[in-house]
């Protein structure tokens, strides 16, 4: 339901992915009038899900795990039964050969070259006597990060291929801030030197389990909005916030300029709403630019901010699965353009057809490439003649695909990205009543746990009446590693 166009609120909310609903969820629950405004037809955010022809895929596979056990005792209260738990089988997928993940000491040395697990013993070895005459040496870059922790050979057969087609820039030019994110990958590395008698200890627990909702990662924030709209919560989708318009001493916002993407010709397509405050999950260049329109030093900050879009091609299949074998495959072969293939059906067997099977593939892309705007058909053939060559071959069972775009999937790293994300920062901390929350509203990679925490905290200080302070939400995002992930689980 769209609010009237003189329509009033406590809290108006930018954004209806988890970190706005999470926010909007709060705020609700503490009596205040709330409205979400989201630019895209459905809520959800990264967390959507779309279905087809009773097949259902999410943007990039998403699966809940959180070490936040308050916030997992909260979503299992509301959806009951439909949060089922599941058990991850994840495969790695290099130079034709699949290699289960975590990886099996006895399978490496079945698969890997020997020459190959020797070189990355001497590399390893000349690393370490390199940190024994220099513990302070440079490692600002994803590339010395890794290199100095696992050597050239790994960096070159793993790291440096997956992560150049992930980003799409050279390691060098990456941050290695986001090298302590990837830890589950990392640890194909632990495990090898493990093998090769570098590295001594038992096995690193890796979070093997997960939840789910049944329907799909979007089910979640259906039944969220479901719960939202009973508290009395206004949306307002398909409407993009296209300003904030301030007081006298510009130190509060009064009103959020709306546009309704849905008005057709001659409609007026503005509205404004008054509020007492705004809660962003919007890009942070994005809300720089709604507070400040006419800045050309935001904007150069903001342009400065990448942002990795993904396109995820979604392959409806004939016959029953499993296809894969796993969850999902990393793929780090050179001859495969995307990064990962996943089996919806291997998170919850809702997510086909009965006697179907399908599977997603994740590309990274420049929205300003060719693969951005290639037909679905061309590209999921051109994607599937490449699967195929790796000994992956599902054209003969292909009934359509179809693709979805993430056009703010990963914020990137770049070195030096921090000058920037500060000057956006500052600019928009100087407004009392103005928080930014979530994965793009802090340029943060977190996952959506820790989105929704980002929305909860910022409501509760709305709600406690108290000055905007979004730099404090940084402290919750606390990298947790898949170890620490691993023991709220049940
Ligand atoms: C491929 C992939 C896989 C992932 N897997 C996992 C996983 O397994 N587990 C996990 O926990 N996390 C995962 N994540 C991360 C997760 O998707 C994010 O952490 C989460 O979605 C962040 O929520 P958010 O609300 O901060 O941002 P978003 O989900 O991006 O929501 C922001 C919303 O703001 C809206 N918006 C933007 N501008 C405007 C505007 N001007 N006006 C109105 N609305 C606007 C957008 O349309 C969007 O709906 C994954 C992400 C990707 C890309």
């Amino acid at each position: 339901m769209a609010p009237s166009r003189s329509a009033q609120f406590d809290l108006v909310v930018l954004g209806g992915g988890p970190a706005g609903l999470a926010a909007a969820w709060e705020a609700a629950i503490a009596g205040r009038s709330v409205c979400v405004i989201e630019e895209q037809p459905a809520l959800g955010g990264l967390c959507a899900t779309v279905e087809r022809d009773g097949f259902r895929f999410d943007l990039g596979g998403h699966r809940i795990i959180s070490k936040r056990a308050a916030l997992v005792e909260r979503l299992r209260a509301l959806m009951g039964d439909e949060l089922e738990e599941r058990e991850r089988k994840s495969v790695i997928l290099l130079d034709g050969v699949r290699y289960r993940y975590p990886l099996v000491a006895r399978e490496l040395v079945e698969k890997l070259p020997a020459a190959l697990v020797a070189r990355a013993a001497v590399d390893y070895g000349l690393e370490r006597a390199r940190d024994a005459i220099r513990d302070d040496r440079d490692e600002r870059t994803f590339r010395q990060w890794v290199q100095r922790r696992f050597g050239r050979t790994l960096y070159d057969l793993f790291f440096g291929p997956y992560t150049e087609k992930l980003w799409g820039l050279s390691a060098d030019e990456l941050s290695s801030d986001w090298a302590s994110q990837r830890i589950s990958l990392l640890n194909l590395a632990d495990v090898s030197l493990r093998l090769a008698g570098l590295r001594r200890g038992g096995a690193r627990t890796y979070a093997r389990r997960y939840l789910y909702p049944r329907g799909g990662i979007g089910a979640l924030f259906t039944r969220l909005a479901r719960e939202l709209e009973r508290l009395g919560v206004v949306f307002h989708t398909s409407a993009r916030a296209v300003a904030l318009v301030r007081d006298r001493d510009n130190a509060r916002v009064t009103k959020v300029r709306v546009t309704d993407l849905r008005a057709t010709d001659g409609d007026d397509v503005t509205s404004e709403l008054r509020c007492g405050a705004v809660i962003s999950s919007v890009p942070l260049g994005a809300l720089a630019a709604l507070v400040a329109p006419e800045d050309p030093t935001l904007a150069a900050h903001a342009a400065a901010l990448g942002h990795r879009a993904m396109r995820f091609v979604n392959v409806l299949l004939e016959g029953p699965g499993p296809v894969l074998g796993a969850t999902w495959v990393y793929a780090a072969d050179a001859r495969l353009s995307i990064t990962r293939i996943q089996e919806p059906a291997e998170r919850s067997a809702s997510m086909t057809p009965p006697g179907r099977a399908s599977i997603m593939l994740e590309l990274p892309a420049d929205p300003a490439s060719a693969a951005w705007s290639e037909p679905d058909e061309a590209l999921a053939s051109r994607l599937l003649c490449e699967l195929a060559s790796v000994g992956i071959d599902l054209r003969p069972r292909v009934i359509r695909a179809f693709s979805t775009h993430a056009r703010y999937a990963y914020p990137v790293y770049r070195l030096g990205y921090q000058r920037h994300r500060d000057a956006l920062f500052s600019a928009v901390s100087t407004i009392d009543n103005l928080w930014t929350v979530g994965r793009q509203g802090l340029f943060r990679y977190v996952f959506m746990d820790t989105a929704m925490e980002m929305g909860f905290a910022a409501s509760r200080a709305f709600a406690e009446g108290r000055r905007a302070d979004s730099r404090a939400l940084f402290a919750i995002d606390n990298n947790p590693t898949p170890h620490e992930l691993a023991s709220v689980l049940r």
